[in-house]
C-alpha cells in the first residue's frame, strides 16, 4: 500500500480526499474479496457492542432495501460508513484505498473519478462538456504536476496474475453487501452469543 500513499502524494494538487468527505462510501457496489473481507472481520471485532449494532442494523437494512430494488448494480451506503466516517478504516479494502485517483481500465480510456463531478479531485481541471481533464484550465490555475492514470483498477489489483505475482488468493469476488450476508459474523444470533 506504500505505492498508493505515493499517488496520492503526486497528485496532491488534485485530491480534495480529507476525513468526513465520505463521497466514495455513501453510494457505490463496493467490490470485495473473500481475502478483504478477513481483514474487515478483524477491524469488526475491534468496535465496541454499540458501534457494531449499528452497523448491523445498517447490514439489515440494505438487504430489505436489495430485496425490493431492482437497481442493476445495486448501490448503496457502506454499512461501515458511520457519522460520515469509516468504522474499520485500517482494515478497509481495496477498493477503499485507491477511490480517488485517474485509474487505468483494461479495454478503455483513463477512468476520471466520480467525485470530480462534484467539485473534489481533479475538478479544477475538468472539461465537463467533454469529459475530459482539460491542459488549459491546468496551466491557467499554474499546476505543473501532470495529472497521471495508475494502473490501479480493482479487477486489476485483484487479477490472478496480482495473486500469483504476490501469492495471494483472494477467493471469491463480490459486492460487499453479498459477501456480508453470506458470513455468520455478521449476524444478530453470531453477535447475542459473544
Ligand atoms: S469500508 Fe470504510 S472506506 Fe470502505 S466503503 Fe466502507 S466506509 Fe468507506
Amino acid at each position: 500500500m506504500g505505492n498508493l500513499d505515493k499517488y496520492f502524494k503526486d497528485q496532491a494538487p488534485y485530491i480534495a480526499c480529507k476525513a468526513g468527505c465520505a463521497k466514495c462510501c455513501s453510494n457505490g457496489d463496493y467490490p470485495f474479496s473473500e481475502m478483504e473481507l478477513s481483514l474487515l472481520k478483524v477491524g469488526f471485532s475491534e468496535l465496541d457492542d454499540k458501534t457494531k449494532d449499528i452497523i448491523l442494523t445498517n447490514i439489515e437494512q440494505i438487504k430489505q432495501d436489495k430485496e425490493s430494488s431492482d437497481k442493476t448494480p445495486f448501490t448503496y451506503k457502506c454499512p461501515f460508513l458511520i457519522n460520515n466516517m469509516c468504522s474499520v478504516y485500517e482494515f478497509r479494502g481495496i477498493i477503499c484505498r485507491t477511490f480517488g485517483l485517474i485509474y487505468l481500465k483494461e479495454g478503455a480510456k483513463a477512468q476520471i473519478p466520480f467525485c470530480a463531478y462534484e467539485g473534489l479531485n481533479y475538478s479544477m481541471i475538468l472539461n465537463k462538456e467533454t469529459n475530459m481533464l482539460d491542459a488549459d484550465m491546468m496551466k491557467n490555475k499554474g499546476i505543473t504536476v501532470e495529472p497521471k492514470e495508475y494502473n490501479i483498477h480493482y479487477s486489476f489489483l485483484t487479477s490472478d496474475r496480482v495473486a500469483h505475482a504476490f501469492g495471494f488468493n483472494f477467493g471469491k469476488k463480490s459486492s460487499l453487501i453479498d459477501l456480508l450476508s453470506g458470513d455468520r459474523m455478521f449476524t444478530r444470533e453470531y453477535f447475542k452469543q459473544k
